[in-house]
């Protein structure tokens, strides 16, 4: 008799919650994707539409406006979220619950959470998380934004750049140098922006995820209190990095579910489009490729299902994530090229989802650490 425990992780309770946020996504969000993008941003309001859902907090403390869930409904509502249509709107949510304020949650004082954390989980503060320089994304390690200390107050000087939620945002969880060069001299902090010398430069033109904004950030004698140090000084690389496997995730989630829909959509097509007097669909040579691509999804699923389950369980997951991140991010990359090919002419007008998708998820093997980053920490872990 076999011992082994089918692993089926979401429970009925996370399958009504996917339904809630999949009926929201689809109903409230999809219709007014394109819109969005051609506006440049969604409506600010949204930002309190999803803090009224709980969307923010679900892997919060109760205490401070958040559900204290597990990690399988943010799962949930990632996987959902791809069907707003909107990259854009997804990378800004997702900045707001799950990679600009986890950290606050676990590293901040009572006095940054009631001011912080707490407005960002209701909607009535937007968050952006602040790392990458002009000359500093991959090698986190050479930042150099300074905050110097004068008493109690920190005085920072610097940019930042293609920070998403930048051009609104509130407030930043900003990394910072504080002390020697390199990863040893990095520290976190919570930054009201609307403090004096702080400004938004101009917001990033991209080529997908329109409806986010992206903007370069400029501080010049910008005075903070000590105070709003998040962690440990001098800590705040190995803060970064820890935070940045929450993000990884996502981008995998993100990556898989996007992955699912695009050959949902194109297989639903190929059963209407005709060709040479037949559906599209029945043509052999695309049943293979996507026989391929949803084998491929599938197996990308199950990779970051198990990273998922590890990041749950608060275990040490970085090698699954990193190998998450890596494998579902490059998938995509082709399922939505195929799936473009296959919507011929069609696929190449913007006002098709097809074609905005293929063009938002170019961002996920470059945002939150890019594909060459990922094999660099694959291999140091595993390689010999
Ligand atoms: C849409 C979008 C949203 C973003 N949002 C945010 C945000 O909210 N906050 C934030 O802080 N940052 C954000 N970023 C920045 C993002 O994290 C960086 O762009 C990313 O980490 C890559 O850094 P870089 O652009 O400086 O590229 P570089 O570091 O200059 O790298 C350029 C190329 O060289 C490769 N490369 C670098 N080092 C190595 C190496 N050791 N071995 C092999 N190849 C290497 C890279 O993989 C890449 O292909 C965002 C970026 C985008 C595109």
């Amino acid at each position: 008799m076999s011992s082994a425990v089918a692993f089926e992780p979401f429970t009925e309770d996370h399958q009504a919650f996917r339904r809630t946020v999949r009926e929201f996504a689809e109903k409230e969000l999809a219709p007014h994707a394109r819109a969005w993008d051609q506006a440049g941003q969604f409506p600010r309001a949204l930002f309190r539409r999803f803090g009224e859902l709980g969307l923010f907090g679900i892997r919060h403390q109760a205490a401070w406006g958040g559900s204290a869930l597990d990690y399988w409904y943010v799962v949930a509502y990632a996987e959902e979220l791809v069907r707003s249509r909107s990259g854009g709107l997804g990378t800004a949510m997702l900045v707001q619950g799950e990679m600009a304020t986890p950290i606050i949650g676990e590293l901040g004082s009572e006095e940054q959470k009631r001011e912080f954390l707490a407005p960002a989980l209701r909607g009535d503060k937007i968050a952006a998380l602040a790392i990458s320089e002009p000359d500093a994304g991959s090698d986190v390690a050479s930042i150099v934004t300074t905050a110097r200390r004068d008493g109690d107050e920190l005085v920072i000087n610097g940019s930042k750049m293609w920070i998403s939620n930048g051009a609104r945002a509130d407030f930043l969880t900003l990394a910072v140098r504080t002390g020697e060069p390199g990863h040893g001299g990095i520290s976190l902090c919570t930054f009201p922006t609307d403090v004096k010398g702080y400004a938004v430069g101009k917001t990033l033109e991209k080529v997908g995820n329109q409806a986010s904004d992206t903007a370069v950030l400029y501080f010049d004698d910008c005075r903070i209190p000590a105070r709003y140090l998040l962690g440990e000084e001098n800590q705040g690389f190995f803060h970064v990095m820890t935070g940045f496997q929450g993000e990884r995730l996502a981008a995998a989630i993100t990556a898989v579910a996007s992955a699912q829909l695009l050959l949902d959509g194109a297989m639903a097509y190929g059963q209407v489009r005709r060709a040479f007097g037949r559906p599209l669909g029945s043509f052999q040579v695309w049943r293979h490729r996507f026989a391929e691509h949803l084998a491929a999804v599938e197996a990308a699923r199950w990779l970051t299902y198990r990273a998922a389950d590890l990041f749950n369980r608060k275990e040490t997951a970085v090698k699954e994530i990193s190998m998450a991140k890596l494998v579902a991010c490059d998938l995509v990359q082709r399922v939505a090229y195929d799936c473009m090919q296959f919507h011929g002419g069609m696929g190449y007008v913007v006002e098709s989802d097809v074609a905005r998708a293929w063009l938002d998820v170019r961002a996920l093997t470059i945002a939150g650490g890019t594909s060459e980053i990922m094999k660099e920490i694959i291999f140091k872990l595993v390689g010999s």
